[in-house]
């Protein structure tokens, strides 16, 4: 008999596993493929290992504006790859060390959830009974397949598939302008892919703001991808032997040549599966898993975090709830808060966001002050020779509280975590502008934003 038993070995349900086996509680680990999930074997990392295939050989070859010349500059795919599995094999290992050294037990099988207090985990066909008193699902997400591009592993591909590329394609064709889509698009561009992204929306990376997207279209003509906005990929058909995709855009109807073509229209949530059918659980009107603030499903003994349990599904949030739900077995009076999630794409230049948007304190009505500073003002972007982008902060007009921030910056994957932390912490425009920061770097970007909330930054005259 386990007091928890976690479905799932992603960032949600490994995160959860360690933090119930270091608060003491008999925990079982039930993973069908391998520890780390989508994050680690088919999202975040492999991804974020391509970007930085593809960043260094562009930074290569635009050393000369450094007077550095580097010629006859290959790629050794087969090797990239090997490195990229390499890391992932490493980190798979390190994962299976934490758990174990956490006394958290672990069990490769599918996992059926019986009843609220039972699972049976399918290991080769062989059934095993576990009693427990607790269940943590976190069984995660997969891609959206199109009824026109069904998937086929080869020629209509899923972002999973782009991660194991054999051979760098001539020709990719992107169905989906979402930050999957473009993280991948830019990938494979700047390795000389010649890219066409379609978007059915008027413009790439809904949600975010126009600002952003602006900052983002020198290095998208850069790297010569083209880009169908108000557009939809119809219909895939074979010609000469080479495969095309319909668009339509308006009233104009054209056809591409891709060898490859990429959906990333989004991800569902794994919850119309067996694994939990038994147990009936509410779903919202997304097809997520009604929880509450403590992650607890309409099952009271059963917990629901990360990409089954709502959005956004990042692995960030995934492993937050997992640790919450770890805790409130554990007796913890603790909940999620969801004011402070930072977002990041790992485009050129990065881009983050957290807390509110400026449309959202708009909409909300609420009296703001913004604070923006762009990094042609700033020394270091001067150094890194990347001064496309910008530093630009929500705050609340009487208090100075900070509500929001949105990076566009080289490494804006790292500075957003100090916004973060002001805005969890309650940090006033003020607080931040009046915190020392290093110099030369980057996160003088933040402080001078800060001190533009109220017209005092140093290096832009303030209007
Ligand atoms: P998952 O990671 O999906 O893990 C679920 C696990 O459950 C899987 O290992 C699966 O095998 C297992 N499972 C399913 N059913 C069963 C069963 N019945 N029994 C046993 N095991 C089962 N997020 C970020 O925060 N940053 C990024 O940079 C980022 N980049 C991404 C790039 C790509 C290309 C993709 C696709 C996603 C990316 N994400 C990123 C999203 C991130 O991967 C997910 O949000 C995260 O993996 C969700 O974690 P999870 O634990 O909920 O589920």
């Amino acid at each position: 008999m386990y007091e928890a038993v976690v479905l799932g070995g992603g960032p949600g349900g490994y995160v959860s596993a360690i933090r119930l086996g270091q608060l003491g509680i008999k925990t079982l680990l039930v993973e069908k493929h391998r520890v780390g999930g989508v994050c680690l074997h088919a999202g975040c990392i492999p991804s974020k290992a391509l970007i930085q295939v593809s960043e260094v050989l562009m930074q290569i070859r635009e050393g000369e504006k450094f007077g550095l010349k580097a010629e006859h500059v290959s790629i050794d795919w087969e090797k990239a790859m090997s490195w990229k599995d390499a890391l992932v094999d490493r980190l798979t290992k390190g994962i299976h060390q934490l758990l174990k050294g956490n006394h958290v037990e672990y069990l490769q099988g599918e996992g059926v959830v019986e009843s609220p207090n039972t699972v049976v985990v399918f290991r080769d066909g062989e059934p095993q009974r576990i009693e427990t008193k607790y269940i943590v699902l976190a069984t995660g997400s997969e891609p959206i397949e199109l009824p026109d591009f069904p998937f086929d592993g080869e020629k209509v591909i899923s972002s999973t598939e782009a991660l194991e590329l054999k051979r760098i394609p001539e020709s990719m064709l992107i169905v989906g302008g979402g930050y999957i889509g473009l993280e991948l698009g830019m990938v494979y561009a700047g390795l000389g892919t010649k890219v066409t992204i379609v978007e059915l929306l008027e413009q790439i990376l809904p949600g975010m703001s126009k600002d952003i997207v602006r900052a983002l279209m020198p290095e998208i003509r850069k790297r010569k991808i083209t880009l169908h906005t108000n557009a939809r990929a119809e219909r895939l058909f074979e010609k000469d032997g080479k495969t095309w995709v319909t668009v339509r855009k308006g009233d104009k109807v054209f056809d591409v040549e891709a060898n490859v073509v990429l959906v990333t229209v989004g991800r569902k949530p794994r919850t119309r599966t067996q694994a939990f059918e038994k147990l009936n659980l509410e779903l919202d009107e997304k097809g997520f898993i009604r929880v509450d603030e403590q992650r607890r499903t309409s099952v009271p003994n059963v917990f629901a975090i990360g990409d089954i349990a709502g959005q956004p599904m990042l692995a960030h949030k995934a492993s937050h709830e997992g640790e919450i739900v770890a805790e409130v077995i554990a007796g913890k009076k603790v909940a999620c808060d969801y004011r402070v999630v930072p977002a990041v794409v790992f485009t050129h230049p990065e881009i983050a966001v957290v807390g509110l948007t400026q449309a959202d304190a708009e909409k909300e009505g609420r009296d703001i002050r913004i604070g923006r500073f762009p990094l042609t003002a700033l020394s270091r972007a001067q150094i890194l020779g990347a001064t496309r982008g910008y530093v630009k902060l929500i705050a609340d007009a009487e208090s100075g509280v900070l509500l929001g921030g949105e990076i566009v910056s080289p490494e804006a994957s790292s500075l957003i975590g100090e916004l973060a932390l002001a805005i969890e912490m309650g940090a006033t425009a003020e607080d931040v502008a009046l915190t020392i920061h290093p110099h030369p770097t980057l996160t003088e970007s933040i402080m001078e934003s800060a001190k533009a909330v109220f017209g005092s930054a140093i290096h832009i005259l303030n209007s």
